[in-house]
Order: structure tokens, then C-alpha cells, then sequence
């Protein structure tokens, strides 16, 4: 069976106190009432909180991932969070080239693929965000965009077997917007997503090592319609998972 993946951004959202309690709110509860078989839990805390919920969560089935990473290894970056050192905090994951990166701080495909490499290299799971605006779909580029993310994104990653690769479709329209793309386009567009892929990676790669998932304003109330998709491995959640009673029935729908 494939895992499901349920993961959590919780971006810039929560002081120190908040992060550190939602973490131990949701391992109390994961004691008491055990996540469902399958289901791969990941939070994804502002780099701050990295060490402090790497102690909260250790041995607690719930896997923790960082929302960014510099695209050098150690080096004269300043600002800059390295690849080692994220593992260093027990970091299992990292969120590559999110919507809000590539839109504020003009984050390019070209410095996408480099952290994808390194990441990668440095035996960590890329999440790789790729969306169109709202504008390109109406332009009718969807489709388009998504194809570019794609190829100059991955050009020249290699995924071996014994790693993994998630790649995140988020619609960014309909981030943070409380409505969600319905969930039939989403399936179709993960397939293209994934016929896309088999140009890049051989086909046993792309069916054993990489999970498909979909972003964007999912709730308690549409999780099910979109994990019920033959084609959406899993979700990224931003806004419905930095409460416990908002993400709890998120991870066990
Ligand atoms: C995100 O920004 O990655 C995200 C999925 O946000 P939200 O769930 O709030 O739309």
C-alpha cells in the first residue's frame, strides 16, 4: 500500500509558544487515539521552531519538514539554512519553491532545481511546489506553466531507489482563498503531472518513489474528496492545520 501523506505548513503563522503547544497537543492525541496505517504525518514549522519540535515529536510516528532550504551547502550565505543542518534537527522533508517564495522573493525554476539536488543529495525528501496564478489560467496557460515548473525544475534530478520525491500541486488561487479547486480537476491534472514525470524518470521510480499531492485550502470538510483520487497521494495543508481540532480530522478522515 502507498502511504498517504498529510502535511503540514505552517509558514509564519504561529509564535514559538503556539508551534510548540499545537506540537505537543497533536503527540498527546496521537498517543491516545494512534494515527491510521498508511498515513505519513509531517509538520512543517517556521525554521525557528526546528529544534524545539525535532524534541517534541521524536518517536512520535509524526515526521517533521522544514519550509525552505539555501540552494548552496555550507558557505558564505548569509540568511541562508543548509541541507545539513536541517537534517541535523531530525528534518526529514523539505517544501521547495512554494508559491509565496517563488512570488515575494522571486524565486526561479533554475534555483528550484538547485535545491532539489541538494536536498536530494543530502538524503532529505523534497516537497516541490508547482501552481499557476490565477491570471494563467485564465490565460489559458495552465497547463503550460505547469510543464516549465516541471522541466526546469527537474532538469538533470535523479531519483534513486531508495529515495523520495513529493511533488505538490498548489493551484495558487486558491491558496489561503477557503475554496478549493474541485477535486475531479485536481485528479486530472495530477495525471498530467504524472505522464509529465515519465519523461524525466523511469516509469518504476515514478509509480514506487514519488507521491503526488494537492494544495490548496483543503479542510476537514474536502480532505476525503480529494485522498478518495486514484491520482492525489496526499495534501498540503496550510491554514486548517495549525489548530488540533482543525487538523485532527484532517489526518484521520
Ligand atoms: C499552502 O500555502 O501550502 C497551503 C496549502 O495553504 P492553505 O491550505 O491555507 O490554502
Amino acid at each position: 500500500m502507498k502511504n498517504v501523506y498529510i502535511i503540514a505548513n505552517w509558514k509564519m503563522q504561529q509564535s514559538p509558544e503556539q508551534a510548540q503547544q499545537v506540537a505537543k497537543d497533536l503527540v498527546k492525541k496521537v498517543k491516545k487515539d494512534k494515527i491510521k496505517r498508511g498515513r505519513e504525518v509531517v509538520i512543517c514549522p517556521t525554521f525557528t521552531e526546528l529544534p524545539a519540535l525535532s524534541k517534541i515529536l521524536k518517536g512520535n510516528q509524526i515526521g517533521l519538514g522544514a519550509q525552505d532550504v539555501a540552494e548552496e551547502d555550507y558557505s558564505a550565505f548569509t540568511g541562508g539554512v543548509s541541507a545539513a543542518g536541517l537534517k541535523y534537527y531530525d528534518c526529514e522533508y523539505v517544501i521547495v519553491g512554494h508559491s509565496e517564495r517563488r512570488t515575494y522573493l522571486h524565486e526561479t525554476n533554475q534555483q528550484v532545481n538547485k535545491k532539489i539536488k541538494l536536498v536530494l543529495k543530502s538524503n532529505l525528501i523534497p516537497i516541490v511546489c508547482i501552481g499557476e496564478t490565477f491570471e494563467e489560467r485564465q490565460a489559458g496557460q495552465k497547463e503550460a506553466v505547469l510543464m516549465e515548473q516541471l522541466a526546469e525544475g527537474l532538469s538533470g534530478v535523479w531519483v534513486h531507489e531508495n529515495q523520495k520525491m513529493l511533488i505538490a500541486y498548489e493551484p495558487v488561487w486558491v491558496i489561503g482563498s477557503g475554496q478549493a479547486v474541485d477535486p475531479d480537476e485536481a485528479e486530472r491534472t495530477h495525471a498530467a503531472i504524472r505522464r509529465a514525470l515519465l519523461e524525466h524518470l523511469p516509469a518504476k521510480i515514478v509509480s514506487d518513489n514519488i507521491g503526488i499531492i494537492y494544495g490548496g485550502s483543503v479542510n476537514s470538510l474536502n480532505v476525503k474528496d480529494f485522498l478518495d483520487r486514484p491520482s492525489i497521494d496526499g495534501v498540503l495543508v496550510g491554514g486548517a492545520s495549525l489548530t488540533l481540532d482543525k487538523f485532527w480530522p484532517i489526518i484521520n478522515y
